[in-house]
């Protein structure tokens, strides 16, 4: 099993890298990138546990874009990790990311919520927080049932603690992960809340910028977005990515390397990875 798609505690899974290994090496999975938010601070950790469970590691990240006032991801997979155009772009997104996750500690003091910065800060174990952390804060307090509850109430686009961020542009993200050695990979492309012209034009766009991968297997998703992915894949000459999207439980509806199988007729990504031969 492949599995190119996973998150840690280093961005907002709840598992360490060496228990993603673990859960993962379980579930049999051969080939293993972590992917998380805007930070490849976990791969040192994670590559060390993946040799020695006897996975092979894939260096990966899943950065943030802003594309016409949506948040898009992309994941960079199989870069060089200290590539200067890697460590710079993370930088730049680590700034980007800590601006955002203040602003939205200050709105929802104003809204009354106490210590927010810190006790999302220590929720998440770290500074690089993300909404999904504030949404656990929010639960925690009894402001919202629930994680989705939370974004619909408070995190959301247009909601009172949502804070637009200008994220990287696909021609930023993109050329930095081409130019570490890397390929970009757009993801889940159908979680984005656009009609199929939009979707189209995104495809187009990230494509125009360098970008050479499609993530045709993502989470739960069902044959018929998968087929209608793969068919992207064909128009635009993309090769195609498969992952979980795990972040541990109880956020996670798939373990790692339980996702569908890539359509037979996708060029797999992985495909042309010295490190990915024979494995499937
Ligand atoms: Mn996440
Ligand atoms: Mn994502
Ligand atoms: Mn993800």
């Amino acid at each position: 099993m492949i599995d190119l798609h996973c998150h840690s505690h280093f961005s907002d899974g709840l598992l360490s890298p060496l228990e993603l290994v673990q859960t993962a090496g379980a579930a049999n999975v051969k080939l293993l990138a972590l992917t998380d938010h805007d930070t490849i601070a976990g791969l040192a950790s994670f590559r060390e546990a993946a040799i020695d469970a006897g996975i092979v590691p894939v260096n990966g990240v899943e950065v943030s874009v802003r594309w016409k006032k949506h948040d898009i991801h992309v994941l960079g997979l199989n870069f060089d990790a200290e590539s200067p155009a890697m460590l710079s772009l993370m930088e730049r997104q680590t700034h980007r990311r800590t601006e955002r996750a203040r602003a939205i500690a200050e709105a929802l003091s104003r809204q009354g919520v106490p210590d927010v910065w810190e006790r999302v800060v220590a929720l998440a174990g770290h500074e690089r927080v993300g909404r999904p952390h504030f949404a656990a804060l929010l639960v925690q307090d009894g402001l919202a049932r629930d994680i989705q509850g939370a974004f619909r109430r408070f995190l959301g686009a247009g909601k009172s603690a949502n804070v637009p961020t200008e994220w990287a542009d696909f021609e930023e993200c993109v050329s930095a992960v081409v130019e570490s050695g890397g390929d970009a990979v757009l993801a889940h492309p159908l979680k984005y809340p656009l009609t199929r012209t939009k979707r189209q034009a995104l495809v187009q766009d990230f494509v125009d910028a360098g970008g050479g991968g499609l993530e045709v297997v993502s989470g739960p998703i069902t044959p018929s977005e998968m087929a209608d992915m793969a068919g992207f894949c064909a128009r635009f000459n993309l090769r195609a990515s498969s992952g979980s999207d795990f972040h541990g439980h109880p956020y996670s509806r798939l373990n790692p390397g339980t996702q569908r199988e890539l359509p037979v007729h996708c060029i797999p990504i992985w495909n042309q990875w010295d490190m990915a031969q024979g494995i499937t």
